[in-house]
C-alpha cells in the first residue's frame, strides 16, 4: 500500500520527551537536589467519591443478567446527555440533550471531527495552541493558516477580514496561554464565521476554571453561534477523568453546510467508527453533573485555582507579563532578558530546580514564553515559587 503521505509533512514534536530527558539528566547529575515539576499537564487529585461510587455501582450492574449492559448508544445514554444539558442551564445556555454526543474525551473528537469536513478546507488555528489541532489537520492534508497571538493582543487573536478560513479552532480558556475570550471577542469570531460560511470548532476543555462573569463558559452563550459552531468539551480537567476518559461534543441541530446537518454527519461518523463509552464510565460522568458531584469536583478545581494564584501573585510581584492563572490552570509568562523558552527552561532547572514547559513547543509565537500549571501540590507550588523568587528578584 501507499502510506498517507501527509504524515511526511508532520513536524516531529519532541516537547515533552525533551523536557523529560533534560529533567532526568539534571536529576542524575544532581541527586541531592529536589526537582519540582510545574509543567504537569495532567491532573493530580483523585476522582471525587460520588463519581467513584457511581462507577462502582455501574460495574455491579454488569454482574447481573437483569442489569447487564452491552454496546452503548453511539451518542451516549440519554440520562448522561440530559445531565450535560442541565449543566449547561446552570450557566444560562440552552442545549437540547439530543444535540450532545458523549465521547471518550475531547482529544479524539478534536481530531476526528475532521472526518465530516472536506480536505479542501482552509483551517485557521491560533498560535500558540494545543498541538492536536495542527497535527490532525496536517494528517488530513488540509491547508493551515495561523492566527498569531502575542502580548499585543493579550494572546487572544482576533479575526482578520482579509483572511478567508473555512474551519476555525478556538480554545478558551486556552492551552497553553490560559487566556480566555470575553463575550464581545467571541461575538466577533462568530460574526466572522457567519460571514465566511465557516465553522468554529470551540474547545471548552477548561470552561470549569472560569470564575469571571464577563467570560462565556460556552460559545453557545453567543448569538449566532448555533449556526456556525461545534463545541468540544472534556471531563478530564473538570472532574479528573484524564485516565477514565469521557467528554462530550455539542452540535446544534440547525448547523448545516452544503445542504447537510452537521449533527447527522457526525452521528453517521460515530456510528461507523466509534462504539461508545462504557456503561460504568457514563455512570461516573452523570455523577459529575449531580449536585454533590459538582460540589466535590469544584473542591478540586478550587485547589488548583489556589496554586494558580500563588504562581500569578509571584509574577505580579516580579512585574513579569503573563496571561492565564485566574480562569485557567495554566499560567503563561514572558521569559526574562529576551531568553528563548528553551534557554529559560535550562536556566530555571539549573538554578531553581523547577521544571516548566517551553512555549516554543506550542507554536512560533511561544518561543519567548513559558507555561506553568497549577496541577502540582500546594506545598510544592509554594516551594517552587519561593525558589523562583529568590532567583529572579534583583
Ligand atoms: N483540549 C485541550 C485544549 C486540552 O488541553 C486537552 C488536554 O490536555 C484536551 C482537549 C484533551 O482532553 P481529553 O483528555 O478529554 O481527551
Amino acid at each position: 500500500m501507499n502510506i498517507n503521505s501527509n504524515f511526511e509533512k508532520m513536524v516531529p514534536n519532541y516537547l515533552f520527551a525533551d523536557v523529560a530527558r533534560k529533567t532526568n539528566e539534571f536529576a542524575k547529575a544532581h541527586p541531592e537536589k529536589e526537582i519540582i515539576r510545574l509543567g504537569i499537564g495532567d491532573v493530580t487529585l483523585p476522582l471525587s467519591d460520588v463519581v467513584v461510587d457511581a462507577m462502582k455501582k455501574g460495574c455491579e450492574d454488569l454482574r447481573f443478567k437483569e442489569s447487564f449492559k452491552g454496546y452503548p448508544e453511539y451518542e451516549g445514554y440519554d440520562f448522561v446527555r440530559q445531565a450535560v444539558s442541565e449543566y449547561y442551564k446552570t450557566f444560562g445556555v440552552k442545549i437540547d440533550h439530543g444535540e450532545i454526543f458523549i465521547s471518550d474525551g475531547a482529544k479524539s473528537d478534536c481530531g476526528n471531527i475532521g472526518d465530516i469536513c472536506s480536505a479542501n478546507n482552509t483551517v485557521l488555528i491560533p498560535d500558540p495552541v494545543y498541538p492536536v489541532y495542527v497535527d490532525a489537520n496536517i494528517m488530513s492534508g488540509r491547508n493551515i493558516i495561523y492566527a498569531p497571538s502575542s502580548k499585543e493582543n493579550d494572546f487572544l487573536a482576533m479575526p482578520d477580514r482579509n483572511i478567508k478560513a473555512d474551519i476555525i479552532y478556538i480554545c478558551s480558556p486556552n492551552n497553553p496561554t490560559g487566556a480566555a475570550y470575553n463575550f464581545a471577542q467571541l461575538k466577533a469570531w462568530v460574526d466572522y464565521a457567519l460571514e465566511n460560511n465557516a465553522v468554529i470548532l470551540y474547545d471548552a476543555a477548561y470552561e470549569a476554571f472560569i470564575q469571571d462573569d464577563d467570560l462565556p463558559r460556552s460559545i453557545f452563550a453567543i448569538d449566532g453561534a448555533r449556526e456556525c459552531a461545534i463545541e468540544l468539551c472534556s471531563l478530564s480537567k473538570t472532574a479528573g477523568f484524564t485516565g477514565v476518559r469521557c467528554g462530550y461534543t455539542v452540535i446544534p441541530k440547525e448547523l448545516s453546510r452544503g445542504g447537510h446537518r452537521l449533527h447527522d454527519l457526525w452521528y453517521r461518523r460515530q456510528a461507523t467508527k466509534f462504539n461508545g463509552v462504557s456503561w460504568a464510565v457514563q455512570c461516573g460522568a452523570a455523577a459529575v453533573f449531580s449536585e454533590e458531584g459538582q460540589k466535590q469536583c469544584l473542591e478540586n478545581i478550587h485547589y488548583y485555582r489556589k496554586n494558580a494564584k500563588i504562581i500569578s501573585d509571584m509574577l505580579d510581584e516580579l512585574d513579569i507579563y503573563y496571561t492565564g492563572g485566574k480562569n485557567s490552570p495554566y499560567i503563561w509568562f514572558e521569559c526574562l532578558d529576551d531568553m528563548d523558552s528553551w534557554k529559560f527552561f535550562d536556566y530555571l532547572l539549573e538554578n531553581a530546580g523547577v521544571v516548566g514547559t517551553p512555549g516554543a513547543g506550542f507554536g512560533q509565537c511561544g518561543k519567548n514564553y513559558f507555561r506553568m500549571t497549577s496541577f502540582n501540590s500546594h506545598e510544592k507550588t509554594l516551594e517552587a515559587v519561593q525558589r523562583i523568587k529568590n532567583l529572579l528578584e534583583r
